[in-house]
């Protein structure tokens, strides 16, 4: 259910339905590479949360694109930044005002568990910041985030294969090449990361039109090393990605990635989400533990 499709009168039986949860999207504006749009995170997140949340009969909050944490948004050495067209980076202390007030927002409309389903690493470290600050604010809900998909384990090209040859009636839409494909990237120097070949299969399912493979090649996805020295010093600073990755991509170029493989990708992302809006969506605890109230 989307919060925007609904009339004032429908909130009530939406939220009995939701068991009072409302799932949003959290992606970002910027470049990822040549062969995809600067809207990847908020486009592939916003389409799987919005499948996931019809399936399990929860609303769906309608994010905005342009609300992300991005860091590379802004370049010292080149204010006008001429790289960066389309990114869009706000200061993250804004982010998290307005984040705190759309789920401030949302409660006082009735919810009281707000997921919110992470599209773009440079979310993390806002969000998990973020719950903890709504936690010491003794809210009467509970704020939640899980990632929109997993890139962290199933849509790696070598566990895709490993569950394709398990299951191949679920993965009835790939082709023979698929396989080889999925094969290829399986290979462990495979560079994965950013405009990747996980985050190409996803727009492929999503907004196929929106692929332009034929840019591959155009520049690369591969590291700079420049700020290897400091990662082994255990260092971490702001600008280490974008200066390891100037080009805002960060992968082998996914030649052979395909409308199938995107198709799988979604198939698997969505189901994996839906199971998570329903676990969240029948749960009391998790509401009971955020106020601080014994076990139900
Ligand atoms: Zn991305």
């Amino acid at each position: 259910m989307k919060w925007e499709y609904m009339r004032e009168e429908e909130f009530g039986p939406a939220i009995e339905k939701s068991g009072g949860l409302c799932v949003m999207c959290l992606g970002c504006l910027e470049k990822h590479g040549t062969h995809l749009p600067v809207g990847t995170d908020s486009l592939k997140g916003d389409k799987i949360v919005e499948l996931a949340a019809d399936r399990a009969g929860v609303v769906m909050f309608p994010t905005t694109a342009w609300l992300g944490d991005v860091v590379s948004a802004h370049s010292i050495t080149d204010p006008a930044a001429t790289n960066k067209r389309g990114f869009i980076g706000i200061n993250p202390h804004t982010l998290l005002t307005v984040l705190e007030e759309l789920c401030d927002e949302i409660a006082r409309n009735g919810f009281r568990k707000i997921l919110i389903c992470n599209s773009h690493g440079g979310n993390t470290g806002l969000l998990a910041y973020f719950l903890r600050a709504q936690r010491y604010k003794k809210k009467s809900y509970v704020t939640m985030t899980c990632n929109a998909y997993d890139m962290g384990a199933h849509l790696r090209p070598a566990n895709m294969l490993a569950l394709a040859k398990k299951d191949p009636a679920y993965f009835s839409m790939l082709t023979e090449e698929d396989y080889a494909t999925l094969e290829k990237f399986s290979d462990p120097s495979t560079v994965l990361g950013h405009a990747c070949f996980m985050e190409t299969m996803l727009i492929y399912g999503t907004y196929p039109e929106l692929v332009a493979p034929e840019r591959l090649g155009e520049e690369s996805g591969l590291s700079t090393h420049r700020a290897d020295y400091l990662a082994k010093l255990g260092v971490s600073t702001a600008c280490a990605w974008p200066s390891n990755y100037p080009n805002s991509y960060m992968g082998t170029d996914p030649i052979g990635c395909s409308k199938t493989l995107g198709e799988a990708a979604v198939k698997m992302s969505v189901d994996r989400l839906t199971q998570i809006f329903e676990a969240i969506r029948d749960d009391e605890e998790c509401v009971n533990m955020e106020l601080g109230a014994g076990p139900s």
